[in-house]
């Protein structure tokens, strides 16, 4: 009875301790974790815990006989040795030891040996363990543990400290058979515990070098989990993130950025985490830094169930290499342009050419790459040519101009090159880049113009301009050299009856006939010219200086001309006569002026019809009517200036699609007893009196006023006003300045003042016009070209100048629809525009059907009395802008 209640006892004990033990090891667990890294102190502190254990389990032993205390120490001791090492079990053993002895009692020595033994034997293990000799897995352990108390329990029996037999035995059971697995027991917790606290330290190094690898790392890495909230953010450089990384961190990206954005990085995480792979994406954020591009990878982070599932985002900013490419790309578009690009080396080898160049030029790049561009040469052009090129290239760095160059199939076309040098860091020139464009349709335009617009269809002779041209240089040269020269004007006599009688055919037969005649009479320097009808100029330069001299000259000449017009004609079939009747003019300076010349010339050859026919006259001094008229014409002038007589009347411009978008002003002369005067009247003598530029301004000023007036108005306020400006006022000092601040005067917008300005006008003095309308240009002053396709239209010019509108004459519209060749023109000067991004405006119409005509060929602007007559303000006013108003 009393053994069996023993043996619960000893058991509830066991139980008892196995409890102390398991406590021992949660603290030990937490006891290392709190010293973490340090130690010596986690040793010191592991050993007084393991004392202290002892001491308790000493003071609550299993079983007590007499002296003896069987407990746990030996199990912990032991356990403290192997896993503890010797400062653990050190410390622990001298505090058991210390407690033992202070118990006193019978069994001192063989408590000091069960604190002793174990200690020994455990270290003796631990020893074995770290040079390799033995294991430590749970076999071993429960060897070592059965060892360890088969050795303790021949020392209890070798001491025989217990008269007892039958306890003594009892307890030597417990010792064999309790003991080890108490101490195996304990071992593995220890065992476990050990793996753990190496797990978590591995872990640790693992975290520690995962960041510093992150720190070291241009990238960004995050890691989210699926909801978008940021559970992780490292980066060394803060401006890779929208916001602060305290910001982020445990906000989602909802929370963060715009809706658009938010649900894209949603559905970058929602991929990741469906798929094994790794998702490349390209993002962009406007960080604190600017905008930036980054290239992320996206992988699925393996995560417990329990916990949200999470993606790592690895992301690199590629802005720079995003930003090279764009550039890259740009630059690859910028090179095929519709131009022709030629890069060489600085020996004029070819490195490169564009697609444009190859269909321009015939040549695929890979003919042409490797070669000299003196490949590409006409030989048309002499070496002074390319000489005076290399030394403008190499002084100013660029050059451009027309060149003939050869196609590949050996055909010779008209381009517009320009070249610039590219220097190096040195300043050395390294390559030469050429553009170049086609111009041969623009050439062939140009010249089909010219020819349309200056020569007689039907006789291939010049007409009334370029006679007039003509004859303007004849005046100046006449006055420079001053030698004579004449004008003659000449009528067919009978020419309207063979017209009517025989049909327009045989009429233009014999005005062929008749041209032939007179170009053969004169030399081949002298220009003559049909006027239109039955109607020849002949001007004949470099006579003698005497006027008696040249007035016989001429008469021989006249004569001459006379006799071969009136030889019979040979016309379909049929001999025809006529006769002509021929007027002169001889002039040895410019005074005159070429209308009043014409006006000499015409008025002579009137005479000689109504002397009968047949017959030549000179310009009768006497009759000098016309002469005073002109001088009292040129007072009136002055005084009108001064009086305010000039006023504008305005006619309107319309755009095919948007109606009224304008009025060109027109000059009228309001005189005190004539009436309203027309331009015709009085520009050319106020141009020669030198008023015109007077004239000019007073008209502008008007102008201006009228567009003060209109800027009020919602209706009226878009609407331009264009103002013919004379040679002289361009071209006048100052005039650029005082136009300016005119303008800032009024308050008007400059877009809305056109500037109309003729070809002729600009020739005189290229660079200085150029300079002066770049300068209003500046501003926002337009121009447009006035009577267009009448002047020397030339390509070099009007690339040159700051265009806005070609206005082609009205002497072209007037022709349609019938003329074939005004409307070849009229096509002409459109494609002529269009490829110089210009607008046309088609003056003079007069007709729907040209109109029309004009519409289809292209033409979207309008003005002529089809559209509205030149109207005083007022009625311009009450005419065109009332109605605008509803
Ligand atoms: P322009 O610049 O060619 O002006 C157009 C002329 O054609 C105007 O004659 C106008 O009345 C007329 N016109 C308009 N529509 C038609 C039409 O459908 N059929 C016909 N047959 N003619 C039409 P205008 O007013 O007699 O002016 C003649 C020239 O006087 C102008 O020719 C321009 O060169 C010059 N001019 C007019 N005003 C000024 C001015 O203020 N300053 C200067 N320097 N010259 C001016
Ligand atoms: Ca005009
Ligand atoms: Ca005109």
């Amino acid at each position: 009875m009393l053994a069996l209640e023993r043996s619960k006892t000893m058991i509830l004990s066991i139980l008892q301790g196995a409890a102390l033990l398991l406590a021992l090891c949660w603290l030990y667990s937490v006891n290392q974790r709190v010293w973490g890294e340090q130690r010596r102190a986690a040793e010191l502190s592991a050993g007084l815990l393991f004392g202290g254990v002892c001491i308790v389990g000493m003071l609550n032993p299993m079983l007590q006989v007499d002296s003896i205390i069987l407990d746990a120490r030996s199990a912990l001791l032991s356990m403290a040795a192997v896993f503890g090492g010797p400062l653990v079990v050190g410390v622990a053993g001298l505090l058991a030891g210390a407690f033992r002895l202070s118990l006193g009692g019978g069994g001192p020595f063989a408590g000091l040996s069960t604190i002793l033994l174990p200690i020994l034997f455990g270290l003796a293990y631990r020893h074995a363990i770290q040079r390799g000799k033995v294991g430590a897995g749970p076999r071993q352990l429960l060897i070592f543990a059965l060892g360890l108390h088969s050795l303790l329990a021949l020392l209890l029996l070798q001491i025989d400290v217990l008269a007892d037999r039958q306890l003594l035995w009892r307890v030597i059971a417990a010792i064999v058979l309790a003991m080890p697995l108490i101490t195996w027991f304990l071992g593995m917790q220890f065992m476990d515990a050990q793996r753990r606290q190496q797990t978590e330290l591995r872990l640790r190094h693992n975290e520690a070098r995962l960041r510093a690898i992150s720190g070291a790392l241009p990238d960004l890495l995050l890691v989210l989990d699926e909801d978008g909230r940021f559970l992780e953010v490292m980066t060394n450089d803060e401006t890779q993130l929208f916001a602060p990384s305290e910001q982020l961190l445990g906000h989602t990206v909802q929370e963060l950025l715009a809706t658009s954005e938010a649900e894209f990085f949603r559905n970058v995480i929602q991929q990741s985490l469906a798929s094994e792979q790794t998702q490349v994406i390209e993002y962009s954020i406007h960080s604190p830094g600017g905008s930036k591009v980054f290239e992320g990878h996206v992988q699925r982070l393996e995560t417990p169930l329990t916990q949200k599932r999470a993606v790592l985002l690895l992301a690199r900013d590629i802005s720079e290499r995003v930003k090279a490419q764009q550039e890259q790309r740009i630059a690859a578009i910028a090179f095929e342009t519709q131009q022709g690009i030629v890069i060489t080396d600085a020996q004029s080898r070819i490195l490169r050419v564009n697609q444009a160049f190859s269909s321009i030029s015939g040549y695929s790049a890979d003919e042409v790459i490797g070669q000299h561009t003196r490949m590409l040469g006409s030989g048309e052009h002499g070496s002074d040519f390319y000489q005076a090129m290399w030394q403008r290239l190499n002084e100013e760095g660029a050059w451009e101009g027309e060149v003939l160059n050869r196609r590949k199939n050996g055909e010779i076309f008209p381009e517009w090159l320009t070249i610039s040098t590219v220097s190096d860091a040195q300043g050395m020139v390294s390559n030469y880049v050429a553009t170049l464009a086609d111009i041969s349709e623009r050439k062939a335009a140009e010249d089909q113009i010219k020819h349309l617009a200056f020569f007689d269809a039907l006789t291939m002779l010049p007409n009334r301009r370029l006679l007039q041209d003509r004859l303007q240089q004849a005046l100046i040269g006449s006055a420079r050299s001053g030698r004579f020269a004449a004008l003659m004007f000449l009528d067919l006599d009978n020419f309207k009856n063979i017209n009517d009688l025989h049909g327009h055919e045989s009429g233009d037969e014999l005005l062929r006939q008749a041209a032939a005649r007179i170009t053969h009479a004169v030399r081949a320097t002298d220009t003559v010219a049909r006027l239109g009808g039955d109607e020849f100029v002949v001007v004949l330069e470099y006579l003698e200086r005497d006027s008696q001299e040249a007035a016989s000259q001429v008469e021989h000449v006249g004569m001459k001309i006379l006799a071969a017009l009136s030889e019979p004609y040979l016309i379909a079939g049929t001999l025809q006569r006529s006769s002509a009747s021929l007027g002169v003019v001889l002039f040895n300076d410019d005074f005159a002026g070429v209308e009043e010349l014409m006006k000499r010339a015409d008025l002579s050859m009137y005479q000689a019809k109504n002397a009968g026919k047949n017959a030549l006259r000179f310009f009768d001094p006497n009759m000098q009517e016309v002469v005073s008229a002109r001088l009292r014409l040129e007072e009136e002038i002055r005084r009108g200036l001064v009086a305010g007589q000039f006023i504008v009347h305005l006619q309107p411009q319309f755009d095919a699609s948007q109606g009224l978008i304008g009025a060109e002003v027109l000059v009228r002369w309001q005189h005190p007893q004539r009436g309203l005067l027309a331009p015709a009247h009085f520009i050319e003598v106020a141009e020669q009196l030198g008023v015109i530029e007077a004239l000019d301004l007073q008209v502008l000023q008007q102008a201006l006023a009228v567009l003060q007036g209109w800027a009020t108005q919602a209706h009226t306020s878009a609407l331009h006003l264009a103002v013919n400006l004379s040679a002289r006022l361009l071209y006048q000092q100052g005039f650029v300045e005082r136009l300016l601040q005119m303008l800032e005067h009024s308050a008007v917008q400059p877009r809305l003042l056109k500037l109309e300005l003729t070809e002729t006008l600009l020739l005189d003095d290229m660079p200085a016009a150029i300079e002066r309308m770049n300068l209003l240009k500046a501003r926002g002053i337009r121009f447009s070209i006035d009577d267009f396709g009448t002047g020397y239209s030339s390509m070099a010019y009007l690339q040159k100048l700051p265009l806005d509108q070609l206005k082609i004459d009205r002497s072209f519209v007037a022709a349609l629809p019938e003329d074939a060749g005004s409307l070849a023109i009229i096509r002409a000067i459109h494609a002529l525009a269009v490829s110089l991004n210009l607008e046309v405006i088609a003056e003079g119409v007069e007709t729907q059907a040209q109109h029309a005509l004009l519409l289809a060929n292209g033409c979207q602007r309008f003005q002529g009395y089809l559209f509205g007559r030149p109207l005083a303000l007022a009625e311009f006013e009450q005419q065109l802008l009332e109605p605008r108003r509803d």
